[in-house]
């Protein structure tokens, strides 16, 4: 009974996620297609209605309009995507990339739009691509935090790929010890009762992965134990039973360190201890560096803004204009609000990367 409950079940979760893909895949066709008809109108309206106010009126009321479907599609694409790629590591970055394409066209759309210059509807236009491009950054943006989240999650529960251990595979948690955070190995839950009570490492006070030998990987200390061999109390005379493997260089033990469960719930711990490090560092580092890091955004923003000017060989007419329509932005005209999420939205894009350079350390290459 209990099974076919859960297979009926599977059957209905097999049936949604089948009708979300097919509504996602309806929505990333239908929605691409309105962005891209919205957009071309909003930019095809750019230059329209100079020198006649009915037409600019006109082309106004058009770049609204458009502006709403580029909007509309722009969000579906979004939400489309975030459900079909959903675990990509990049799929966050790439949203918050077209973003940033769409929000900072003021610095290189009057450019290539030319002469004549830009009238009230090129204005309104180069508002519509930048509300229009809105969802793609929030959505990146929680893309990227629920990514990062989410490994998070799976780094502290699993630490290392299972594929990725030998020594110690599948052995279960000890109840009888207390998981103490950056403890030595046998205050950690793989230290087995029986053989850490024969074992010089323990009585030594040592620990196996600085000994290079322990009872995962080297049979003696299992041996040992199961012989009933007694270590003596004292931490000296303990030590000097370690077992010393001759046979394996210093690389080829370190190896076998990294690929023993013992070593990896230590990682774990090292993870656990660096991720609020990470967090709270960046928290003091908003905090602490709020006024330069401000003013680091708006001077880079501008820096860009001059290096696209020159690569556009932009006229000095333009270059003022554009100057406008950067303060428009409120990067360089100081809209406080603006400045903000900009600054929160790249330290949470760098916190991603720590937080991945961190997993890669303890994770990947073990140190
Ligand atoms: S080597 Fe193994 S048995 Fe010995 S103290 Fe460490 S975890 Fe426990």
């Amino acid at each position: 009974m209990a099974q076919r409950d859960r297979v009926s079940t599977d059957s209905i979760s097999d049936k949604l996620a089948a009708f979300l893909d097919a509504v996602c895949r309806f929505l990333l066709v239908v929605g691409g297609l309105a962005a891209l008809a919205g957009i071309a109108f909003v930019i095809y309206n750019y230059n329209a209605g100079s020198g006649s106010p009915a037409l600019e009126a006109q082309a106004k009321q058009n770049i609204t309009n458009f502006g709403h479907l580029a909007l509309l599609g722009l969000t579906a694409v979004a939400l489309a995507v975030t459900y079909l790629q959903w675990g990509e590591e990049v799929l966050g970055p790439l949203l918050i990339i077209a973003w940033a394409a769409f929000f900072f066209s003021p610095m290189y759309l009057p450019s290539i739009m030319g002469s004549p210059p830009m009238n009230a509807a090129g204005q309104n236009a180069l508002d519509a691509l930048q509300k229009a491009s809105i969802p793609l950054g929030v959505i990146g943006l929680i893309d990227v935090i629920l990514d990062v989240i989410n490994r998070v999650k799976v780094s502290v529960r699993e630490g290392s790929r299972a594929d990725q251990l030998k020594y110690g595979k599948g052995v279960k948690e000890e109840k009888d010890i207390r998981n103490v955070i950056l403890g030595k190995c046998w205050q950690l839950p793989y230290c087995r009762k029986f053989v850490r009570e024969r074992c010089p490492i323990y009585h030594a006070h040592r620990t196996c992965w600085k000994e290079r030998v322990g009872c995962m990987c080297d049979e003696s200390v299992i041996r040992h134990a199961m012989e009933g061999r007694i270590i003596p109390s004292d931490s000296n005379a303990a030590a000097k039973l370690i077992p010393k493997d001759t046979k394996l260089t210093a690389e080829q033990k370190a190896e076998r360190c990294r690929q023993c469960v013992i070593f990896n719930e230590h990682q774990k711990h090292k993870y656990k201890v660096a991720m609020p490090v990470a967090i709270g560092g960046m928290a003091g580092i908003y905090v602490l560096f709020h006024q330069p890091l401000a003013e680091g955004v708006q001077g880079a923003i501008a820096d860009i803004d001059k290096l696209v000017g020159r690569a556009t060989l932009r006229q000095d007419q333009q270059t003022s204009q554009s100057s406008g329509d950067l303060a428009r932005t409120g990067l360089g005209g100081g809209d406080v609000a603006f400045n903000e999420v900009i600054l929160v939205a790249l330290l949470l894009v760098v916190l991603a990367y720590i937080i991945r350079l961190i997993e890669y350390m303890f994770f990947k290459a073990k140190v």
